[in-house]
């Protein structure tokens, strides 16, 4: 790849660092207001609540006017009756004091409905003027994370230019112009070619304008948009041959390998297991291990001759593994295994199980051998 379209790349990484920076520092006081939006309508929420307390305040005391001036009434209709001539004109005022009672009564229920009321009023107060104080401690700590943020992002936006200025000296001008001018138009201003495509604009290119951007000898620009083309070849070889990122290829331990580990689903009852032997001066040794603890269980049993004679029971049904550690160094484990060793053992088992279910193709292989023997 050409220096300069290296410093292209470098570029267009920086651009875009920039332009993600500039947007983050515009969208902080978006959020900071949307909060004080909030914070305002529990403002308002609270002065309608109290409001609501100052106009029951206000007619209460008109209550309090209107019953005091019906008594007023009814003690001078009482005055009057006294002087009245006519049994009809005491009637009259009988009944005008029997209304006048009425409305006090009727005055008085809205009192009452007023006093109830006043303190679903008060907890309304109560709840908002919470909300409106939980809710300031909000903005108050978003405005300082903003702020905080902003001066960081500043800092790091400060940074990246000074990388891109560098950046950009380094290009030659008429590239940098070309760069510029459609990254302007369409929001980057380089493009990998993959597969003899623009990646930038999806067009085929044509074969000779292919083959000079895999050279990578001179800057090349695609017809269709006129990004400034790049050839990365980790990409297409990854397409070109697949297999190179399939799982490793596994080691298979020796049919006579002193000694031999291997797993079994079940042992005596006890579980999963995993079986270590080992041939030695004309004995054989094993030692048996949880699967998942890699806690020694039992003893370490010794029979005279090779392991696959002393202990052919215990080989059957079993996946052979691979593992070998020292006699000494296994003696330092004590009664257990230790967890390099114990993963080490459960990474084998895994490639075994793998490969007894993805026979390869190539190598000729039996599905699954109770033994796991298979020469290598
Ligand atoms: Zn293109």
């Amino acid at each position: 790849m050409l220096p300069e379209i290296e410093n292209l790349l470098r570029l267009q990484e920086a651009d875009k660092e920039i332009r993600r920076l500039q947007d983050e520092i515009a969208e902080l006081p978006k959020r900071v207001a949307a909060i004080e939006h909030k914070l305002a309508g529990t403002k308002a929420q609270l002065e309608k609540a109290q409001s609501a307390i100052k106009a029951d305040d206000v007619a209460r005391r008109k209550h309090d006017t209107t019953i005091a001036d019906l008594r007023g009434k009814i003690s001078k209709y009482r005055d009057q009756s006294l002087e009245v001539k006519t049994n009809e004109q005491y009637k009259a005022l009988l009944h005008e004091i029997q209304f006048a009672e009425k409305d006090i009564a009727a005055t008085e229920d809205k009192i009452l409905e007023l006093m109830l009321m006043a303190d679903t009023r008060e907890k309304e107060v109560k709840a908002a003027q919470a909300e409106l104080k939980a809710e300031t401690a909000e903005i108050e700590k978003e405005k300082a994370e903003a702020h905080q943020r902003t001066a960081e992002d500043e800092k790091e936006l400060t940074e990246w230019r000074a990388k891109r200025d560098q950046l950009r000296s380094g290009i030659n001008e008429d590239l940098m112009r070309q760069y510029e001018r459609v990254s302007k138009f369409r929001g980057s201003g380089i493009a990998e070619v993959r597969d003899q495509k623009c990646m930038g604009c999806q067009v085929i290119l044509r074969p000779q304008t292919y083959n000079d951007v895999r050279t990578g000898q001179q800057t090349v620009f695609c017809d269709s948009c006129q990004r400034v083309l790049y050839f990365n070849p980790a990409n297409e070889e990854q397409k070109v041959e697949p297999d190179r990122h399939k799982r490793p290829k596994r080691h298979h331990p020796k049919i006579d390998a002193p000694q031999a580990w291997y797993y079994r689903e079940d042992y005596a009852g006890d579980g999963e297991a995993l079986l270590c032997f080992a041939n030695g001066g004309g004995q054989s040794s094993r030692r048996v291990f949880d699967m998942h603890t890699g806690r020694l269980l039992g003893d370490i049993i010794i029979r005279e001759g090779d392991f696959r004679n002393a202990f052919p029971e215990d080989i059957t049904g079993t996946i052979r593994l691979n593992g070998h550690w020292s006699e000494e160094e296994m003696e330092t484990w004590g009664t257990e295994m230790p967890m390099v060793a114990l993963d080490s053992l459960h990474a084998d088992l895994d490639a075994a199980r793998y490969e007894m279910t993805h026979p390869s193709g190539k190598v000729k292989q039996p599905a699954a051998v109770p033994t796991g023997q298979v020469a290598s």
